[in-house]
């Protein structure tokens, strides 16, 4: 049975409740689940002696208000699926609980996070590190596990959690993808059927051999509203728009491409 959890209080006397020796996994998410969240549970799961899974759509991570007004919210079936992965805890809290400061108090980095993503989302990357900063000390675990898919969010994460000398593991797990190759992601399902059908290209012209310039020019050719194609560290990077359907998704680069 997976165990909900919906106060503060009430996760901090079970998680006083479990011994030294026990080691706690954490896949923090905004809900709405699918196979890329279950990658990272089942590893979790795999390789702690429990796991709790937290469902919490963060406002302050949101710079534009209908993108979080149609973030879909998909909570029983969610439940549903964390039962059947055995999942041990569901943390699902609401916006006082994790925001009794009313966010007078935030996580900022000045480097990376102005980049790519903090570049068309301002204020995007205070409110997902100043999040997960709080999600961390509340649940306490010994690993915590991101996904590849958004690959700046993770070594944002991964920094403060060296910067800070907290006690965590931050372990990242590689993007799952549909069969056509776009990138599963909790907004698809916003697509329409013809935006759907048109998506793969993003997946398909990231990977390819083309410049980063190249690549922008055909997406835009064939649709897309870019925002930006970016390589970095051995990354290509690359954030489009398909109607109002924000997409993101990133590749290593094969090392014959700069
Ligand atoms: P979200 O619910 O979108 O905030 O995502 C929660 C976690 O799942 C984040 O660490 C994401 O990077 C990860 N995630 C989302 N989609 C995928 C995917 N397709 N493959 C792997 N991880 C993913």
């Amino acid at each position: 049975m997976t165990r909900i959890i919906r106060t503060v209080e009430e996760w901090q006397i079970l998680r006083s409740e479990l011994k030294y020796s026990d080691t706690l996994g954490f896949v923090p998410t905004m809900g709405a689940l699918h196979a890329g969240h279950a990658s990272l549970i089942k590893r979790s799961i795999s390789e702690n002696g429990y796991t709790v899974v937290s469902i919490f759509v963060n406002p302050t991570q949101f710079n534009n208000p209908d993108d979080l007004k149609r973030y879909p919210r998909t909570e029983s079936e969610d439940l549903n699926q964390l039962e059947k992965l055995q999942v041990d805890y569901a943390f699902i809290p609401d916006y006082q609980s994790i925001y009794p400061d009313d966010f007078y108090y935030k996580v900022t980095e000045n480097n990376l996070s102005l980049t790519m993503e903090g570049t068309g989302r301002p204020g995007h990357f205070d409110g997902v590190l100043t999040v997960v900063m709080k999600l961390l000390n509340i649940i306490r675990p010994t690993r915590s596990y991101f996904g590849e898919k958004d690959y700046q969010q993770y070594m944002l994460v991964k920094k403060m959690s060296e910067a800070f000398f907290m006690n965590v593991e931050v372990i990242p797990c590689p993007t799952v993808r549909d069969s056509d190759g776009l990138a599963l992601s909790s907004r698809n399902v916003l697509l329409s059927k013809e935006d759907r059908q048109r998506a793969p290209l993003f997946a398909q012209l990231l990977q390819s051999d083309k410049t980063a310039e190249q690549v922008k020019v055909e997406l835009q050719q064939s649709g897309f509203a870019v925002d930006y194609i970016t390589d970095f560290e051995g990354r290509r990077y690359g954030a489009v728009y398909l109607g109002k359907v924000r997409l993101i998704d990133n590749i290593e680069l094969k090392q014959n491409v700069s």
